[in-house]
């Protein structure tokens, strides 16, 4: 490509909607162009990058045994109702209706489907296992659309859907699937980490996340110090204290006037706050208060707290709803008695075994010391859902967890029987018997994973593209368009290059070096050819990395070409090592 008619229209100055690095950059390096909140239209550039990860997605996932099809973005409710995900997926699931009052979703993932499809196609054992994927726009109404292609309303994604006759079949594809996100992640360069995952809408009990790791990551991950344990921060646990081998004291109602946080209890009592307990009142499913008890000084992980209670969703309870519903307001709650009161009771792992604890009394400006889990009170359930952080203890060998940030570009599910069982995707095994199928289903961000490339490489001029999915991997400058020889020697290297299968872009425009050298570092090719009058002379090249400007290379005119098609070459299969 010819710079000079090339539909690049850089910038200087950085869009004031632009909040992270990537979404500057690729703003200002005309690789997208935003048309409404959360939609962008992908320019000439953004697009060679995206093609390029779909390239590799696409001939990783062949390797893998999958089956590329594509499937309609427009989805008939009928076919989310069967899963009950209709009403389930809430506001971000897009619906329409056509002419005739029909109702439509416009497709966010495609279990649904996908499932349809096989239930119809594949009848026999002798069909399984499959696994179909395809590459196609999903439509998401997020409620904070933000950093550009990061996390919009219309993305790209990559869904494969694996098929099997029984769960150890399924654990087969699972892994297979997992394995080739590795190899997706490598080739393209990333720096990345695969962590346990909370399964949310999709479903199924087995998940992980591929998180690149960026410190603008809108995901944290909790990590192992010491082996290889990783969660996101949803699902993240970690080893609880033992339990306190003490006497039961009796259980005393204690005045604790104008005293509201852990703090300040523990202060006037003169304890830790790691021995109080809190309860923290939630509305689960828009319906029935439930109370989460906790140890005074952790923090609740909702996702976690969800999951225990079985719930879709939960919220806060206001203060009003507290005082009604308890009697006392806000600070005051307590386990004990609260079950009496018609309010489900779930203490976490941190909270079940303390001795001799504070809680609230549900009266105003009174707590319990003495309480004792069992002696005082009775829960409905033991669960884990703390908040795991930064000097816990690790919950498989005890070492030290630590925290960092994390872009999620991918995610494997194990799904089990959750939608084969509620669309009846059946099939005859060998005796002739019907059988579910056991599922698993796998997606990529692909227009996530050029965004988070970018997040991952760049400097402070711009983007330092790997060369796997640079938008053009080669940059001939030419300094002055108006040295004849310079210009020739140029056309000539261009053209060997390409015809080498180099995605070569020659910068021929009639401008000042300055601004061409400033949008090589913005738009950031990985190597740069420099053509200058003064080395020229000498029979001088200058090739130069755009990851390591200060290193130039000068090379003999005639061994450029050669030079850069082994560069090229090695760097792009060195990733899949
Ligand atoms: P997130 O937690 O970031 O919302 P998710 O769990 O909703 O992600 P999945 O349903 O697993 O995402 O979708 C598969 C992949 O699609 C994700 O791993 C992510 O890379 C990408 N993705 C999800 N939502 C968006 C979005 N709004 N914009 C761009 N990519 C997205
Ligand atoms: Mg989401």
């Amino acid at each position: 490509m010819r710079f000079s008619s090339a539909l690049i229209n850089t910038l200087r100055e950085t869009p004031k909607e632009a909040e992270t690095v990537a979404h500057k950059f690729m703003l200002r390096a005309c690789m997208i162009k935003k048309l409404g909140a959360g939609i962008y239209d992908w320019m000439p550039l953004g697009f060679k990058s995206l093609q390029k990860v779909i390239s590799i997605i696409r001939e990783e996932m062949n390797k893998a045994g999958a089956q590329e099809v594509l499937l309609p973005v427009l989805s008939p409710a009928e076919l989310w109702k069967e899963t009950g995900r209709w009403n389930v997926y809430g506001k971000e699931l897009m619906r329409i209706k056509d002419r005739h009052d029909n109702e439509f979703a416009l497709g966010p993932t495609h279990e649904e489907v996908i499932t349809d499809l096989v239930r119809r196609e594949v009848n026999s054992y002798k069909q399984l296992p499959i696994n179909l994927y395809q590459i196609q726009g999903k439509f998401r109404d997020e409620i904070r659309p933000r950093f550009g292609v990061m996390r919009s309303r219309e993305f790209l994604m990559k869904d494969a859907y694996s098929f099997d006759r029984d769960e150890e079949g399924a654990m087969k594809s699972y892994k297979n699937m997992f394995e080739t996100y590795v190899k997706i992640c490598k080739r393209i360069g990333f720096k990345f980490r695969a962590v346990e995952a909370d399964s949310g809408a999709i479903g199924g009990n087995l998940s992980s996340e591929f998180m690149v790791l960026a410190e603008t990551g809108e995901d944290t991950i909790i990590y192992c110090e010491q082996c290889e344990y990783a969660a996101n921060m949803e699902k993240a646990s970690f080893k609880k204290d033992p339990v306190v081998d003490a006497a039961e004291e009796p259980l005393t109602k204690v005045h604790t006037p104008n005293i509201r946080t852990v703090e300040e209890l523990a202060a006037f009592l003169g304890k830790k706050p790691e021995e109080t307990a809190k309860t923290i009142l939630y509305i689960v499913d828009g319906k029935k208060m439930a109370g989460a008890v906790i140890r005074g000084d952790r923090e609740i992980n909702e996702v976690k707290l969800k999951n225990a209670l079985g719930a879709s969703e939960i919220r806060l309870a206001t203060p009003e709803e507290i005082l009604e519903k308890t009697g006392a307001p806000v600070g005051f709650a307590g386990p004990i008695n609260l079950r009496e009161k018609g309010i489900r009771l779930a203490v976490d792992e941190t909270a079940a075994y303390l001795k001799n604890t504070v809680t609230g009394g549900n009266e105003n400006d009174y707590h319990y010391t003495g309480v004792n889990r069992g002696r005082d009170y009775q829960e409905n359930l033991i669960a884990d859902f703390a908040v795991a952080k930064k000097g816990d203890k690790c919950p498989k060998c005890g070492g030290a967890l630590n925290e960092q940030k994390g872009i999620e570009m991918g995610h494997v599910f194990f799904l089990g029987n959750k939608y084969s069982k509620s669309m009846k995707a059946t099939y005859l095994d060998e005796s002739g018997k019907s059988k579910e199928m056991v599922m698993g289903c796998y997606g990529i961000g692909v227009s996530r994973v050029v965004a988070a490339s970018i997040e991952q490489n760049n400097d402070e001029n711009g983007i330092i593209w790997p060369m796997a999915i640079a938008p053009y991997e080669v940059n001939i400058i030419v300094v002055n368009a108006k040295y004849k020889e310079g210009m020739d020697y140029c056309e000539t290297l261009y053209k060997e290059l390409k015809e080498a299968g180099i995605d070569v872009i020659m910068d021929d425009r009639d401008i000042s070096p300055g601004v061409k050298f400033k949008d090589a570092d913005l738009i950031g090719f990985p190597l740069r050819v420099v053509v200058g009058e003064k080395n020229f002379v000498t029979g001088q090249v200058e090739v130069s990395y755009r990851r390591d400007p200060k290193n130039r290379i000068m090379l003999d005119k005639n061994s450029v070409a050669g030079e850069i098609i082994n560069i090229v070459k090695s760097e792009k299969t060195g990733n899949t090592k």
